[in-house]
């Protein structure tokens, strides 16, 4: 686990785990990846072990790229309730803190809120959240959104606006 400076670590973390060929030996080498949010930072990690020849490897990076996105995409979606008591602007200001995006793309995640399918990954979310705290206190929720698809909400407007791509 890393502790970052202000000492206070939160820990949401999406992960899959899928088989693929191995570079090495031609055996079936396992991957997990995960996908964390760690004392206010995204990042990804995967690592890859194959059982036959033992071959160990681990990469790390920031963000979530585009084909990790789509590894995701069987992850349960969760949704992130605004009330009304958070302007759209506050929204805008968070989304735009927290993933970099344009006015454009803030706009969309405002709109989202406003009609309660701001849906996504629990660890953008939670993500999100956190900026929308700093701007409007703690009064959003994470809840359960079992209909929510992987290619609407957040998730659609991150790959839009470009979010993680290398
Ligand atoms: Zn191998």
């Amino acid at each position: 686990m890393i502790h970052g400076k202000l000492g206070r670590v939160v820990l949401v973390s999406t992960g899959v785990e899928y088989e693929v060929p191995c570079d090495n030996c031609q055996g079936v080498a396992c991957i997990g990846d995960v996908y964390v949010l760690v004392d206010g930072t995204l990042l990804n990690s995967s690592s890859l072990s194959c059982n036959s020849c033992q071959a160990r490897l681990e990469f790390d990076g920031y963000g979530c790229p585009e084909q990790l996105r789509e590894r995701l995409s069987s992850v349960a979606r969760m949704r992130l309730l605004v009330p009304p008591t958070v302007s759209r602007a506050q929204v805008m200001r968070a989304a735009r803190s927290a993933f970099d995006l344009d006015l454009a793309h803030a706009r969309q995640v405002a709109e989202l809120a406003a009609s309660a399918s701001l849906t996504g990954l629990e660890v953008e979310l939670a993500y999100l959240n956190q900026h929308l705290t700093t701007v409007a206190g703690d009064v959003a929720k994470i809840v359960e959104a079992p209909d929510a698809a992987s290619d609407a909400g957040l998730d659609a407007v991150l790959l839009s606006a470009g979010f993680g791509r290398e």
